[in-house]
C-alpha cells in the first residue's frame, strides 16, 4: 500500500524565521546598525544574476542593507583581491559574499580566503570551516544551515538516524555532514557520505532515514533506490530546456513522480530548500552585525 508523501515546503519555515530576524534587526536599528551585505558577482552567468538579485530582494524587504559589485568576466584575481580588501575596511559591510561559480582563471580558494573570516557569511572560509568542525561553529554555511531548519520545523528527528548524503561539494554536502554528525540535538546522526567514487549508490541510499541529494544531476535518485518512509531534501537546482516563456524549467536531483507513495517526505523544487538559503544568509549577515555592536 503506498502512503502519503509530505511535501516540504521551504517558505514556511523561511517565513517564521524571518519574523524572529525582524525583532534583531530592529533591535541593531534602534542602535543605529543596519545589516550590510557586499556581493560580488563576476561574470554574466544567468543563474547567478538570478541568486544575486533575489538576495537583494530578500536584504530590501527585511530593511537590511546589500549592495552588489558586477564586475566584468575578464576581472583578474588582483583587482577582485582589491575590492574584497575594500569592503574589508568598510563598516557599511558586515558581510561579504562572492557568488560562485567564479570564471574558471579566478582561484575560489584563495578568493574565499581574502575575505575576513568575521565578514564571512557564507562559512567558506577555512577558519569557519574549522570552527564549524570543532563543534564551535561562528558562520555556519547557508544552504546545510537551513536544511537543519527545515527539518527542525516538520519535526524530523535526526537523532540515532541514518543519514545518507549524496554530494560531498564545501558548500552543501560536507558542512552537511559535520552538522548532521555533531552531537547535538538536531545532528547525532550516523552520516553516509557518497560521490562519484561510490559504488553501487542504491545500496546506501535504500538505507537511509534521511536523505540529502546535491549532485547536481537531475533525476539522480529514483523511486527504486529509496526505502518507504524516508525523508527527503533535495538540494538540486537544475535548469532543463523546455517550450516555456523562459525556455527552461527548473528541477531537483530527485524524480519527483517515482518517489510520490513511496517516501515519507520530500522538499520540491522549487519551493524547499532554495528559499531557506536567502534566510541563512540574511541570519548570518545579522549575526556579522550584532558581532561588531559596541
Ligand atoms: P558540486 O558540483 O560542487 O558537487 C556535486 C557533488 O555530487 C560532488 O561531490 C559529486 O561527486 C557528487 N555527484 C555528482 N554526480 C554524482 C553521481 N552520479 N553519484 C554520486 N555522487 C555524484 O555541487 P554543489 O554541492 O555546489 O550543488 C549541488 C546541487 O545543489 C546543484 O544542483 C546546485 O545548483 C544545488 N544547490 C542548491 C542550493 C539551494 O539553495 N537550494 C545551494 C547550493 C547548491 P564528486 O565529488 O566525486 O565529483
Amino acid at each position: 500500500m503506498s502512503l502519503t508523501t509530505e511535501i516540504l515546503y521551504g517558505k514556511p519555515v523561511s517565513l517564521q524565521l524571518r519574523q524572529e530576524l525582524k525583532n534583531e534587526i530592529s533591535n541593531l536599528s534602534n542602535l543605529g546598525i543596519i545589516p550590510g551585505l557586499a556581493v560580488v558577482l563576476v561574470g554574466e552567468d544567468a543563474a547567478s544574476q538570478v541568486y544575486v538579485r533575489s538576495k537583494s530582494r530578500a536584504f530590501k524587504k527585511m530593511a537590511c542593507f546589500s549592495e552588489t559589485f558586477n564586475l566584468p568576466e575578464n576581472t583578474s584575481e588582483t583587482e577582485l583581491c582589491l575590492l574584497i580588501d575594500e569592503l574589508n575596511a568598510s563598516s557599511k559591510f558586515h558581510g561579504i559574499l562572492v557568488q560562485l561559480p567564479l570564471p574558471a582563471h579566478l582561484d575560489s580558494k584563495k578568493i574565499t580566503r581574502r575575505i575576513l573570516s568575521r565578514k564571512d557569511v557564507d562559512g567558506f572560509h577555512p577558519l569557519n570551516v574549522g570552527l564549524l568542525l570543532e563543534g564551535q561553529p561562528q558562520f555556519i554555511s547557508c544552504t546545510p544551515h537551513g536544511i537543519l531548519k527545515l527539518m527542525a520545523y516538520y519535526g524530523i528527528k535526526t537523532n540515532g538516524k541514518h543519514a545518507v548524503i549524496v554530494g560531498r561539494s564545501n558548500i552543501v554536502g560536507k558542512p552537511m555532514f559535520a552538522l548532521l554528525a555533531e552531537k547535538m540535538e538536531y545532528g547525532n546522526s550516523t552520516v553516509t557520505i557518497c560521490h562519484t567514487g561510490t559504488v553501487d549508490l542504491s545500496r546506501y541510499t535504500s538505507m537511509a532515514d534521511i536523505l540529502i541529494v546535491a549532485s547536481g544531476m537531475p533525476g539522480l535518485i529514483t523511486g527504486n533506490m529509496i526505502s518507504e518512509g524516508v525523508h527527503i531534501i533535495d538540494v538540486g537546482i537544475n535548469r532543463i530546456k523546455d517550450n516555456s516563456e523562459k525556455g527552461y524549467r527548473l528541477v531537483g536531483d530527485v524524480d519527483y513522480e517515482s518517489i510520490l507513495g513511496i517516501a515519507g517526505s520530500i522538499t520540491p523544487v522549487p519551493g524547499g530548500v532554495g528559499p531557506l538559503t536567502i534566510t541563512m544568509l540574511l541570519y548570518n549577515t545579522v549575526l556579522a552585525a550584532k558581532n561588531i555592536r559596541p
